[in-house]
């Protein structure tokens, strides 16, 4: 028993000790405080009867392995909540006119401002209220930064350049495809262009908006006759992700659009280029709506906060989606219910909002589909004092920490147990702190 605890003891202080180094190359005081003390102390009583001569009382011998076992087994043994999915699917098409984004476009006094807030009274004065404030990358936010503003400005716009290249011509001579051949060879392109994680699903109704809403397209009634939609997603710097709400966050969102746009731009060159018409969706340029179709090609799942999470980066991440009729392989996807399991638990989101944008309750049913919904209107109006995109919610995230081996090892057991996922939620608070 006393070589066990001894070797169980040394373990532990590996453990802690390696755990401790990645808080240090992750800059997490905190994490790293609490991993050093733990790494001295909790491996003590493991092995004083090894360095002495003192025997310890059966009971406590049993006490120490338990406190051992227990967790290891947390870790291992499968244990699942069930989650329904029955309301997961919308039977309607969103208008993209109700978007936020789409009405920030509407200016004052126009036909279509009247026409809008005439069908949407209640919209108007919350909209009117951050219509007031300076505004996204403006002087005179909080957190104006004239460098970094002009940085992330200037990604923006070459982003919008990538518009012209959402549609493209198709090449006369089609080359004939094995689904599942060309499948995996996009998926290992994409991945390889610098995409994080790539899903294929068919094109459904409800992935379309009903009615443009952003540009040129305001008005417009959409439909995309192709059959399969390829999501896409890129990951953003966990780094500069820590700065939110400030400058860094806004410049590494536009970094990240920039580049999961570019990936998407090449992608449907490609499949043109193979006699396949392809239509890229992209920042400002979408006619469909990115989460709901990452989700339904296997990427993750909507989380609180109203945003895909993915199993290795959380929300931390930007989407684009390529629509096409090249034939492609679907595969199995099974929804992860861990993800939305650990959602219902964890509030850490919706406690770091600065304006309670995030809902604390479970998800509720809405127009025939149960989610969380998000106030964007508080949301949209704190960027508009920020300057920024925010995203404190996004970093608050438990799966928004580095896809280092300790997270990997809390995420894989998270995906096992919802026992361990409540332990989880405990130690995140912990090493991290609630907020
Ligand atoms: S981006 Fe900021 S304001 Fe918006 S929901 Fe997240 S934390 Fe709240
Ligand atoms: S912070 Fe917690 S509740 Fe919010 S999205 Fe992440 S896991 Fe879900």
């Amino acid at each position: 028993m006393q070589i066990f605890l001894s070797i169980a003891g040394i373990l532990i202080f590996l453990f802690f000790f390696s755990f401790f180094v990645t808080s240090l190359l992750e800059n997490e005081k905190r994490a790293s405080f609490i991993s050093l003390v733990a790494g001295i102390l909790i491996p003590v009583p493991f092995l004083i009867p090894f360095f002495s001569n003192i025997t310890y009382p059966f009971w406590f011998n049993i006490f120490l392995t338990a406190s051992i076992v227990i967790p290891v087994l947390l870790v291992i043994i499968p244990f699942h909540r069930p989650i329904d999915y029955t309301l997961s699917f919308p039977h309607n098409r969103f208008d993209e006119r109700d978007t936020v984004f789409a009405r920030r476009e509407l200016k004052p006094a126009t036909d279509v401002y009247n026409e809008y807030y005439a069908r949407n009274p209640d919209k108007r004065e919350p909209d009117d209220r951050w219509r007031e404030k300076p505004g996204l990358l403006k002087a005179g936010t909080k957190y104006y930064d004239p460098v970094l503003f002009a940085a992330a400005d200037s990604i923006f716009e070459q982003v919008k350049k990538l518009h012209s290249r959402v549609e493209g011509k198709t090449a006369v001579q089609r080359v004939e495809v094995v689904a599942y051949q060309i499948s995996r060879k996009i998926k290992k392109m994409v991945l390889g262009w610098g995409a994080n994680a790539v899903g294929i699903t068919e094109l459904r109704d409800y992935h379309v908006y009903s009615i443009g809403g952003r540009g040129d397209r305001y008005g417009e009634v959409y439909s995309i006759d192709h059959k399969y939609a390829i999501a896409l997603t890129v990951g953003m710097d966990y780094y500069m992700m820590k700065s939110a709400p400030a400058a860094p966050t806004i410049l590494e969102s536009a970094r990240q659009y920039m580049n999961c746009g570019l990936i998407a731009v090449q992608l449907a060159e490609f499949i043109r280029s193979l006699g396949y018409p392809a239509r890229v969706h992209i920042d400002a340029n979408y006619k469909v709506i990115c989460p709901l179709v990452a989700r339904d090609a296997g990427l993750g799942e909507i989380g609180r906060l109203g945003l895909l999470m993915t199993p290795a980066l959380g929300p931390r991440i930007r989407i684009a989606v390529v629509t096409t009729d090249l034939p492609l392989f679907i595969g199995n996807h099974q929804p992860d219910p861990t993800i939305i399991d650990f959602c219902r638990h964890c509030r850490k989101c919706a406690e770091a909002c600065p304006v309670h944008a995030l809902p604390f309750e479970d998800e509720e049913e809405h127009e025939g589909i149960r989610r969380w919904r998000i106030n964007s209107e508080s949301c949209y109006s704190y960027w508009c004092t920020a300057g920024t995109d925010c995203g404190k919610c996004v970093i608050a995230c438990p799966f928004s920490h580095p896809d280092y081996w300790i997270h990997r090892l809390v995420r894989s057991g998270i995906r096992n147990s919802a026992l361990f996922r409540t332990l989880a939620m405990r130690m995140d608070d912990l090493f991290y702190g609630k907020r």
